[in-house]
């Protein structure tokens, strides 16, 4: 899932100061399971707003919504509406729901409430952690499932570096090396010979250093 956080009140106060009719949108998919711009993450920010109006007297009006994915068309467009009645729309989706709301409905401004951070899994009760980086070339068949790109900080497609120390990196004492990582399930699977093979250097064309990615596919087109 992609997970993110909220960004900070002051902050979400400071981007909402020039409008009065203000419309948040949540996310159901990804964000809200990471528990960052659900339904109920909406309804908290939209009381908190609401206070702030009242204390500070802003006379903001805010109205509140939340539909199943912000990176889908068919489900931003029944918005039509509640985008007209409003100055600004405010996002509690991804980057990318941010985005393709405003691609959607461009004469309206879409501000993020939300910071985008990586692609993620729940590993337990309230923790996250990062496992892909969307490099657009795999390699988790060399390394038996753990991600060098994401998970290593240097990502290195050969390792450990010289700075293992017991298992955790020395960039961050709080992680596990990718690469011990690696190397022990390599050893569990009897596979250790894996790590004479060099993975040579690759092409970085197919992730982000390689521009804006896009897939096509012909024959889903109409
Ligand atoms: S190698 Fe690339 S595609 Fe595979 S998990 Fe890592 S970042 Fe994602
Ligand atoms: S200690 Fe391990 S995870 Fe950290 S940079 Fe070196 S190889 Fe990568």
């Amino acid at each position: 899932m992609i997970v993110g956080d909220r960004k900070p009140i002051e902050e979400i106060k400071e981007m909402l100061a020039p409008y009065k009719k203000i419309l948040l949108v949540g996310c159901g998919t990804c964000i809200s399971v990471c528990m960052t711009g659900g339904e109920k993450e909406v309804g908290i920010l939209a009381s908190e707003l609401r206070m702030i109006s009242e204390l500070e007297k802003k006379d903001w009006e805010i109205s509140e919504t939340t539909i199943q994915r912000q990176c889908e068309r068919e489900y931003i467009e029944p918005l039509k509406e509640q985008f007209e009645k409003a100055d600004v729309v405010m996002s509690m989706a991804c980057g990318v729901g941010i985005q393709y709301m405003a691609e959607v409905f461009p004469e309206k401004i879409v501000l993020p409430a939300v910071n985008t951070t990586f692609y993620g899994t729940n590993v337990k009760e309230g923790e996250w952690q990062e496992r892909c980086a969307g490099c657009g070339d795999c390699v988790l068949d060399k390394t038996l499932g753990i991600c060098p790109v994401a998970r290593c900080s240097k990502g290195l497609y050969n390792g450990p570096c010289g700075g293992t120390d017991n298992g955790k990196c020395e960039v961050n004492k709080d992680l596990d090396c990718a690469w011990y990582l690696i190397y022990n399930r390599m050893k569990e699977h009897g596979k250790l010979d894996m790590l004479d093979e060099i993975i040579p250097a690759r092409s970085w064309k197919t992730s982000l250093h390689g521009g804006p990615r896009k897939r096509v596919r012909e024959d889903a087109q109409k």
